[in-house]
């Protein structure tokens, strides 16, 4: 970059000291930072209305001269000042709450602007905090005659108090005016013409002085662009990467994988039979696999983890199987065991709270290679773990873990493949913005006869309602989850109420088995309740979100899921999950008292479909990326202009760029990659490790 651009903002005309401090606090140190300071909106003052054309309900800009102003105080505490302004057709007030030195700003005759939404009050027009400029003033200094705010579309800054639009504006005038010189174009032109984007200092120059909106929306074009481009070509370089390491190219058609086709408990689905067939060309393509497999909850993700196991034992290679919690540690082992009873495949389990003895003959077998298959939580990852031959690693409830912690599964073997899976619908925006460098299967077909669960929402005033109807259930011999949320931060509480609940239901049900299953129970303990209540000795297992993942109890057939509205729908899904397992009718019953209409669509959303990834869709586009399950642990990059779910096609396009940049279907020469890859050495390092990239 060149220097000029990383000159501190204090030499910038306009700039004290006092304001390089508020600077600092928006995050702006240098000429390039202001640069790519953002204005949060734009306003047409092009378009200057007559005040008596205005739209109630719109956002309108107006042009006149302050004729009046006053402030009224209406409590103590709280005052509001008006100041009229009229045009040749009419009048209207700009409004300002708590802020009395309003009236010192504007002076009688000032011509001012104001910009903001009409409103109407006592028959007369206002605008509630408008943005406002003084144009013409008869003291010295106050009224900004400069072009730059009038006449145009002028841009608005997300800006703090001590500093105002006019002052910023002109500041970053400044800059571009005497350093948008120095902006180097670093993307090559045949990507620019092939994306029809205008070049960056046009980008920069017009996001924040745009000559009209056309140009305006070319701007954010590019720099929207960019931001996607530099992750994808991070990805795009990681994933080769990836793909350059040389992998042991398994057998498919070995003894056991033969034999266990013939003694299949079920037929699998074409979407399982997909699935499969793109592993096995992975782990014969000589290259660590590297997929996310992702599948609704119930979609039969288990057995294609099982295939994928046994193809690496006929290979002579050892697999891990690494799952978030020993609930799910253990079942996956019950019922994997089970798959495999038939076959020649060790399988062992590795838990955290085990006995030293037992721990230690699994890992001398592990690493003796007497054991095929191991299965665990975090405890995989532990130094002492060694394997003879590693050669597959499958991570269950992919979103529970981070990237280092899969990153040292795989470091005991050598360039192992890697299987990762989830049960949450991830949309295709996230996972390209989230797993860019990993392929991607989908299961998106459940095994056949399953029934619809039938999803209900119900107010805590139905709980008697709900009580019977959960009385007949249970005399159905239906087993039934009662879920309460347990929110990390605070978690003795919500185990307060959980304990709760289980005293209230076991009350209600004296003639049944209720039991209360939490995360702060022993291993010893959760295991006795969840083996309890898959064979039936449990009728009402109320339970805290631990049964979240994976658990599987075909004969539980009803989920209460108490207080739905503070889960995200993701989540909710996920615990749905945990009924529809079986053949009896099952049942979804959201109890939920969302506090807004917002809220009450949110779970409409739940009792309408069933369908993973349209759930997950909606998630994704009411809670933003931000809060989208899981999201957060993956360290989603972020960004300033460019939204992943807004500017999907932005993001398509600069995907298909950066990746035909990599695989050299677009050839550039050295200088223009180096260009870039100066770039995204800056910006994802940390994040990729890129530094030996060339
Ligand atoms: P998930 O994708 O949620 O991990 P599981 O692998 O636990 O799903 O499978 C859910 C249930 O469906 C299990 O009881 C499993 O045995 C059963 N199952 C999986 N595939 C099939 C199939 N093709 N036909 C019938 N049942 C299947
Ligand atoms: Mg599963």
């Amino acid at each position: 970059m060149d220097l000029n651009l990383k000159k501190e903002i204090q030499y910038l005309k306009g700039v004290g000291p006092n304001r390089v401090k508020l600077f600092k606090k928006l995050g702006v140190h240098t000429v390039y930072d202001l640069f790519y300071y953002f204005p949060r909106d734009w306003v047409d003052r092009s378009k200057i209305k007559p005040i008596n054309n205005v739209k109630i309900g719109e956002k309108e800009t107006v042009k006149g001269r302050v004729i009046a102003k006053e402030t009224k105080k209406v409590r103590y505490n709280f005052s509001i000042t008006s100041i009229l302004i009229r045009d040749e057709k009419g009048y209207i007030s700009g409004v300002f709450y708590n802020q009395p030195y309003m009236e010192k700003i504007f002076e009688r005759g000032d011509e001012v602007i104001f910009y903001g939404k009409v409103e109407i009050y006592r028959g007369n027009f206002q605008m509630n905090t408008p943005e406002y400029e003084i144009i013409k003033s008869k003291r010295k200094n106050i009224a900004d005659d400069d072009l730059i705010n009038v006449n145009r579309i002028v841009p608005i800054y997300p800006l703090t108090e001590n500093i105002t639009q006019k002052q910023f504006r002109k500041i970053i005038k400044f800059a571009l005016d005497n350093n948008l010189k120095y902006i180097e174009e670093y993307m090559p032109e045949i990507i620019l013409n092939k994306y029809n984007l205008i070049n960056l200092k046009d980008a920069i120059y017009n996001i924040h002085y745009p000559e009209n909106f056309d140009i305006l929306e070319k701007a954010k074009k590019r720099l929207k662009f960019d931001e996607f481009f530099f992750l994808q070509l991070a990805y795009a370089i990681n994933r080769k990467k990836i793909k350059e390491k040389k992998s042991e190219i398994f057998n498919i058609n070995g003894p056991n994988i033969s034999q266990f086709i013939n003694i299949l408990p079920f037929k699998l689905t074409n979407a399982q039979n997909k699935v499969i067939e793109e592993i096995k060309n992975d782990l014969i393509s000589g290259k660590p696999m590297n997929r996310l497999l992702q599948g609704d909850v119930g979609s039969g993700k288990t057995i294609v983890a099982v295939f994928s196991a046994i193809l690496a034992k006929d290979s002579n290679k050892q697999t891990a199987i690494m799952v978030p919690t020993e609930i799910l540690a253990t079942q996956h082992f019950n019922n994997i065991k089970s798959y495999l009873k038939d076959t020649d495949i060790k399988v062992e389990l590795l838990l955290g709270g085990m006995q030293k003895k037992l721990r230690e003959k699994i890992l001398n077998d592990l690493k003796n290679g007497k054991i095929d298959l191991i299965i665990g939580t975090h405890s995989l990852i532990q130094d002492d773990v060694e394997f003879n031959n590693l050669g597959l690693v499958i991570i269950d409830e992919q979103h529970r873990f981070g990237v280092l912690q899969r990153a040292e599964l795989i470091k005991k073997g050598q360039n192992p493949h890697c299987l990762i899976m989830t049960a949450t619908p991830i949309p295709r925006t996230l996972s390209l913005t989230v797993y860019g460098d990993t392929d991607v299967s989908i299961i998106d077909e459940l095994p056949p006869g399953r029934k619809p669960i039938k999803t209900l929402l119900f107010s805590n005033d139905d709980i008697f309602e709900i009580y019977s109807f959960i009385e007949q259930r249970l005399k159905e011999d239906a087993q039934v989850y009662v879920v309460y949320p347990l929110i990390e931060e605070s978690e003795k509480i919500d185990l307060k109420s959980a304990i709760k609940m289980h005293k209230e239901w076991s009350e209600r049900f004296k003639d049944y088995n209720v039991a209360l299953l939490h995360g702060q129970m022993s291993k010893q303990e959760r295991d006795n309740i969840m083996m309890e209540f898959k064979q039936k000795k449990i009728n009402i297992l109320v339970a805290t979100t631990v049964i979240e993942v994976g658990i599987d109890v075909p004969n539980a057939s009803v989920i209460v899921i108490e207080h739905a509205e503070r889960f995200g729908l993701s989540q909710l899904h996920q615990l749905r999950g945990r009924v529809g397992r079986g053949q009896e009718q099952s049942y979804c019953i959201l109890i939920g008292d969302p506090k807004t209409e917002e809220g009450f669509k949110r779970l409409q959303i739940m009792v309408r479909t069933q369908n993973g990834f349209e759930i997950a869709e909606e998630d994704l586009s009411i809670r933003g990326p931000g809060e989208f399950m899981g999201i957060k642990q993956h360290g989603m990059p972020e960004f300033k202009i460019a939204n992943i779910i807004k500017d999907r096609e932005i993001l398509e396009i600069s995907k298909e760029a950066a990746f035909s940049i990599v695989e050299r279907k677009c050839d550039l020469n050295h200088i223009q990659k180096i260009k870039l890859y100066d770039i995204i050495k800056v910006k994802y390092n940390e994040k990729f490790n890129l530094l030996n990239i060339s």
